[in-house]
């Protein structure tokens, strides 16, 4: 049986942990938290104490951190991956962090003679829970071919990104794409109900013309005519607000390093951290509609 150390048992890694754990791989976890590491331990997998302890046997590593310095940290420190997990294994982080620390690390990850992908994910807490994530995987073609049936026990839409860093690539300017046309739709809903149009008719309209998009006809800002829509539940999230503005910054970070023009999501990042200023990062991303209108 294939054995993981899973490293990162937060909202999206305890869920995941447990998931290859049901899919029969013999999984040992480990976590800052120990509430977290108890409950991945109920979800059948092995108890990791340290991060030598996680990672010393496994065939494979997974790591899912909050961002950039965990990751550095988690594999370079003394007591990391790469001075404890076993000569050969192959190492998948699939934190979302900024693309130089990505590349870095597997680059460190390489000269120590393991292979590695960044394998960020596409989907909340719900696609993490029922395994029906998207990864964006970046690494050498050997290495996806490994990681694949790993990350098929997690997710259900697995795509090879291209080279190291390239999965995180995909995933911010993806993110940076969705934040930039949330707000669009936001103002779009808004002008079209200041100059009396109501949300559903123009829904119906736009949703069936040029101006369609996921943002509008999968998660519409407007209450209504998405029923699913965090904006029916008071913009609850989904995807928090906070959590899309460190999307935005990885994204502006990116286009800085790459000398990229992206005004747009330099706006957008604005926008957002209009909301983290007046506390209301917590909301859905959607409930940007509330900066727009006027109602935050
Ligand atoms: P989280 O904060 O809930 O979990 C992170 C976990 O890492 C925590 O349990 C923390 O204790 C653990 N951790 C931190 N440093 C550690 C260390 N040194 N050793 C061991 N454990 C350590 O975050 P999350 O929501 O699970 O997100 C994880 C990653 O996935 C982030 O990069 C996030 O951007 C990305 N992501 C999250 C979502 C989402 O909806 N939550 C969606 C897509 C991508």
């Amino acid at each position: 049986m294939t054995k993981i150390g899973f490293i990162g048992l937060g909202n999206m890694g305890g869920p995941m942990a447990a998931n290859l754990s049901k899919a029969g791989f013999d999984v040992t976890a480990t976590d800052l938290s120990i509430g977290a590491i108890d409950r991945a331990v109920e979800a059948g997998c092995k108890r990791g104490k340290t991060i030598a302890d996680t990672v010393e046997d496994a065939q494979i590593v997974v790591t899912m951190l909050p961002a950039g310095p965990h990751v550095r940290s988690v594999y370079g420190d003394e007591y990391g991956i790469f001075n404890h997990a076993k000569s050969g294994a192959l190492l998948i982080d699939s934190s979302t962090i900024d693309v130089d620390s990505a590349r870095k690390v597997a680059g460190d990850a390489a000269a120590k003679g393991f292979s590695m992908v960044d394998a960020p994910v596409s989907g909340g807490v719900g696609a993490a829970q029922g395994s029906t994530l998207t990864f964006m995987v970046g690494g050498e073609g050997a290495a996806f071919d490994k990681a694949k049936p790993v990350l098929e026990a997690m997710g259900k839409n697995i795509f090879h990104a291209g080279d190291s860093g390239n999965g995180q690539v995909a995933k911010i300017a993806n993110n940076m794409l969705l934040g930039i046309s949330m707000i669009a739709t936001c103002e779009a809903f808004n002008l079209a109900e200041k100059l009396g149009l109501d949300a559903q008719t123009f829904y119906d309209i736009s949703s069936t013309a040029s101006g369609q998009s996921w943002s509008m006809t999968s998660y519409c800002p407007a209450p209504g005519p998405v029923e699913t829509a965090p904006s029916n539940r008071d913009y609850a999230p989904g995807f928090a607000a906070g959590m899309m503005l460190k999307d935005m910054r990885l994204a502006q970070e990116a286009a800085h390093s790459a000398k990229a023009a992206t005004p747009l999501g330099a706006q957008a990042e604005a926008l957002y951290a209009l909301m983290e200023s007046a506390g209301k990062d917590g909301l859905d991303f959607s409930g940007v509609m509330k900066l727009i209108n006027g109602t935050l």
